[in-house]
């Protein structure tokens, strides 16, 4: 005898996504089966509002109403320079820790898994249209922010590779980092002199 069938569709759920295991997907829902009902039924809500959350139609990071995101329709900042992230979520971060005043480009994934994995779809295609947007917009800078994980070098490098024939000035933070670093845990220090002292790539 199974759990529930709702409770098994939603550890199957939790526990596909990467780093939970199946019994840390239980301690998550135990956690909350012990919160009352307002603070479960608040978590449900959330999780409707998620799915209205959309993406910028032109640099793909979060956008909840209209087609462009806060920073694409900014017209103080400078929309010749691109900031090249893996997720959506070290946007906040740059704009927290650093001075930078450019616009962004969400790749949603890295070079990482197998060939015709979705991932790698999505990291191509945001490429391509990388590469369309740096010729018709005439870009200045693409600022390359990944992660110093193997799998965050390769997906800077396979970037790279493609639009080193363009003109515009590729570079990539490198000041600071070391081999395995993760941006989203390094410290503000870090990622403030990296981004001010980022060199070409
Ligand atoms: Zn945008």
């Amino acid at each position: 005898m199974d759990l529930p069938q709702t409770l098994v569709e939603l550890r199957k759920l939790l526990a596909s996504m990467p780093g939970i295991s199946l019994r840390g997907a239980e301690r998550f829902l135990d956690f909350w089966w012990r919160e009352d009902l307002e603070s479960r039924k608040k978590i449900g809500l959330f999780w409707n509002d998620f799915t209205k959350v959309a993406r910028c139609e032109s640099c793909f990071y979060f956008v909840e109403r209209g087609r462009l995101c806060q920073f694409c329709q900014n017209e103080n900042r400078d929309k010749k320079k691109i900031c090249v992230v893996s997720s959506a979520f070290t946007v906040p971060l740059v704009e927290r820790q650093t001075s930078y005043r450019g616009i962004y480009y969400v790749l949603d994934g890295e070079i990482i898994g197998r060939d015709g994995s979705k991932q790698l779809l999505t990291v191509k295609k945001r490429r391509d249209y990388l590469k369309n947007r740096i010729i018709k917009e005439k870009l200045e800078e693409v600022i390359i922010a990944t992660d110093y994980t193997s799998s965050g070098e390769a997906t800077a490098l396979f970037i790279k590779e493609e639009i080193k024939e363009l003109p515009v000035k590729v570079t990539r933070l490198a000041r600071g980092f070391q081999s395995g670093d993760i941006l989203s845990y390094s410290d503000p220090v870090t990622i403030k002199k990296a981004f001010e002292s980022r060199s070409l790539y």
